[in-house]
């Protein structure tokens, strides 16, 4: 079985502003102001990385306005409340001199507000509350209600293939960011899942093509099938879709986690009635429309 986490709580991933308080000596220039020039396209983190290349960098990334427009752009509807937080924040002794310094308090000032929106603001709702959801992949912060959301439902490339025909070649060279997932006893073995938001734009067939949603474990379990299938050489679409949707069947129930077989054993009877499909196939000209049992909801996807 594959598992998974698509996220995990926002304090995991908290940086703390000990780590961002500036901390080094260094003299301000004309080539300062130029590479802040350059972080004004670049967002919080990618700017506290290049801040390591040297001093000029370094000094260049401690600019309060860099600082306050990262903060404009993640949540505008928050500024007031975090710049609340801000207010009360205390210079203790445990700081760095040069953070201590006056010219300083501003950028501190906004780079505490930075934290508070990245890990207390859900980045769809812009509720504050203090338990979120970290998405590392997108890097940014979900409530539970909004994480539950379509946009952020995860698929795996085999699932991808199968409802949008999309190859994991196409979704390869895309290069869409996925997390890999471990299956629990078969070393090396892993699924790799993608946001199925990201999948669907891929797939361009539509501008309100529906998106699949399902469960997690769901989409895990059907993952695993579709894999023994393809490792079987079964390609035949058709065939699949209409044998994992069909209601009480046996790859239906190993899906709704109803079914005591295994998903090697839930493939290998589904294959013993292909040729019985292809039969009836001949007989009866078209395939059975497909029994959609997954709820499908539209989204804009501008
Ligand atoms: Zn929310």
């Amino acid at each position: 079985m594959f598992e998974y986490k698509k996220r995990s709580l926002s304090k995991n991933f908290k940086i703390n502003l000990k780590s961002l308080l500036p901390s080094i000596q260094a003299q301000s220039g004309k080539f300062t102001r130029s590479i802040t020039l350059v972080y004004e396209f670049l967002v919080a983190r990618e700017i506290t990385k290049l801040s390591m290349v040297s001093k000029q960098w370094y000094l260049a990334s401690q600019d309060h306005f860099l600082w306050k427009r990262q903060c404009q752009y993640l949540a505008p509807q928050v500024l007031i409340n975090t710049l609340e937080v801000a207010s009360n924040l205390k210079i203790t002794k445990e700081w760095p001199e040069e953070a201590r310094r006056p010219k300083f308090a501003e950028t501190v000032k906004w780079k505490l507000v930075w934290i508070e929106i990245t890990y207390k603001c859900c980045h769809e709702c812009y509720n504050l509350l203090n338990k979120l959801h970290y998405l590392p992949m997108l890097q940014f912060t979900l409530c539970k209600s909004c994480a539950k959301s379509p946009k952020y439902s995860m698929m795996s490339e085999e699932s991808a293939e199968l409802d949008y025909r999309i190859s994991s070649e196409e979704i390869k060279r895309a290069g869409l960011p996925f997390i890999e997932v471990p299956h629990s006893h078969w070393t090396g073995k892993v699924a790799k899942m993608y946001y199925a938001i990201d999948l669907i734009k891929l797939a361009k067939i539509n501008k309100e093509m529906p998106l699949i949603k399902r469960e997690n474990c769901e989409e895990v379990r059907r993952t695993e099938i579709l894999y023994y299938l393809k490792e079987k050489g079964c390609r035949d679409f058709d065939f699949i879709e209409y044998g994992l949707e069909v209601e009480g069947g046996w790859p239906w129930n190993y899906i709704k986690g109803k079914s005591q077989r295994t998903a090697q054993k839930v493939v290998s009877d589904m294959l013993g009635q292909y040729s019985h499909w292809l039969k009836k196939i001949e007989k009866e000209g078209q395939p059975k429309k497909r029994v959609k049992t997954a709820a499908q909801e539209v989204i804009d996807l501008d």
